[in-house]
């Protein structure tokens, strides 16, 4: 096929290009993907795998967010049972404030109404329980002193290379052109009706503002939970999440403001040992050493803005148009499903180019 027979031609062959894509087939274009690597390396690569309900964004009261996450959730632990598993997860809550058990049987009630009316049943519930009321699997519970906890399921991915592996091999029988090791230097000449930029951190635009945040997880030799993903708040208040990962844990996410290199990712000595210091500080008994550390998953966010030094991510994923191509800048690997949806309908949508 002629590059100029391609409906829609994705630059970025990541998550967000690979959801883009499903969506394009979904309405019957021809397809090509252009990776300048191997699909799904970068970011995709590095994230902590969950896949998440979305209970927390009932905090700032983001229905659609909720609703999006819960749905695509839902949807992936329907298609992908061998790859993607139910992920029971605790969280002290606080004595009082936004975190602390009224508002949070609150959050509990309404979301699962949310639940019921997205027919999303693949998970139980969250539910609010006393410490006396906790699973007794859970040692690291134990050792902290809050009464009241969080106990609620998110999903996660077992094995992310098969994923992407699975992923790619429904493409390509559904027909779309992936072609990798194929850098694209200047978006306007690609050959194609349509141009959907997925570049992830190397998207650049000029519309809305633009922090690159480098954020990171360290993988950790021990098992500290065998099935339970823990959530803890540090006292600085940033939310730490522990998560069982093949017998080790993964401990995360990290974020510090990014300026470098984005193709030579790298972490210095003070940022792990400053990440253990905290993680050492906020989890009771821990006591992490540098030489746990078996891996370091980096990857590159955007952020919308930075306040006190900490990066505000943008809330949701942002589609817009900038010179006829179709950006996605996204913020989860969660809704690469419905995100790439929503790309499709912009080019349905935009006034600023001819309709496919
Ligand atoms: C540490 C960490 C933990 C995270 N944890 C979670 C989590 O648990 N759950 C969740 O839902 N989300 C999580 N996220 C967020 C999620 O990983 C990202 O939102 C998502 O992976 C972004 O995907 P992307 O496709 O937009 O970007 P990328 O994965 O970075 O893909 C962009 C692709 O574009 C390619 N590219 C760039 N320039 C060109 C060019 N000129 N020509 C051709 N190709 C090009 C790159 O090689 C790359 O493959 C996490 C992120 C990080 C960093």
């Amino acid at each position: 096929m002629s590059e100029s027979q391609f409906d829609v031609a994705i630059i970025g062959g990541g998550i967000s290009g690979i959801g883009v894509a499903f969506a394009a087939i979904d309405r019957g274009l021809k397809v090509v993907i252009y990776e300048k690597n191997k699909l799904a390396q970068a970011t995709s690569n590095n994230s902590l795998r969950i896949i998440h309900g979305g209970f927390r964004y009932l905090q700032n009261l983001s229905i659609s967010r909720v609703v999006q996450s819960l749905k695509d959730q839902n949807f992936l632990l329907e298609k992908y049972p061998h790859l993607i598993k139910p992920l029971p997860c605790i969280m002290p809550l606080n004595d009082f404030g936004l975190k602390s058990p009224i508002p949070a049987r609150m959050g509990t009630f309404i979301y699962r109404l949310i639940k019921k009316v997205c027919g999303a049943n693949n998970l139980a519930s969250p539910i609010v329980l006393h410490r006396s009321d906790l699973p007794q699997e859970i040692p690291i519970v134990k050792t902290l002193k809050n009464q009241y906890f969080l106990h609620w399921y998110d999903a996660v991915i077992r094995d992310i290379d098969s994923f992407h592996q699975e992923l790619t091999e429904e493409l390509k029988e559904r027909g779309v052109t992936i072609k990798e090791n194929s850098y694209i230097n200047d978006l306007s000449k690609v050959c194609a009706k349509k141009v959907i930029d997925t570049r992830g951190p190397w998207l650049d635009f000029n519309s809305k503002n633009k922090h690159l945040v480098k954020a990171f997880n360290l993988v950790i030799n021990t098992s500290i939970e065998k099935d339970y993903a823990i959530g803890i708040q540090s006292k600085n208040g940033n939310l730490y999440f522990l998560v069982p990962r093949d017998g080790a844990t993964v401990f995360g996410t990290f974020y510090k403001n990014f300026s470098g290199n984005l193709e030579d990712l790298t972490l210095s000595e003070e940022e792990v040992t400053h990440a253990v210091k905290d993680l050492n500080n906020t989890v009771p008994n821990l006591n992490l050493k540098t030489s746990n550390i078996l891996k370091k998953d980096i990857g590159i966010l955007t952020a919308e803005s930075i306040v006190d030094e900490k990066p505000k991510l943008y809330g949701q994923e942002e589609v817009f148009v900038e010179n006829g191509i179709v950006k996605v800048l996204s913020t989860k690997y969660t809704t690469f499903l419905s995100q790439g949806r929503k790309a499709i309908k912009y080019i349905d949508n935009s006034h600023d180019s001819n309709k496919l």
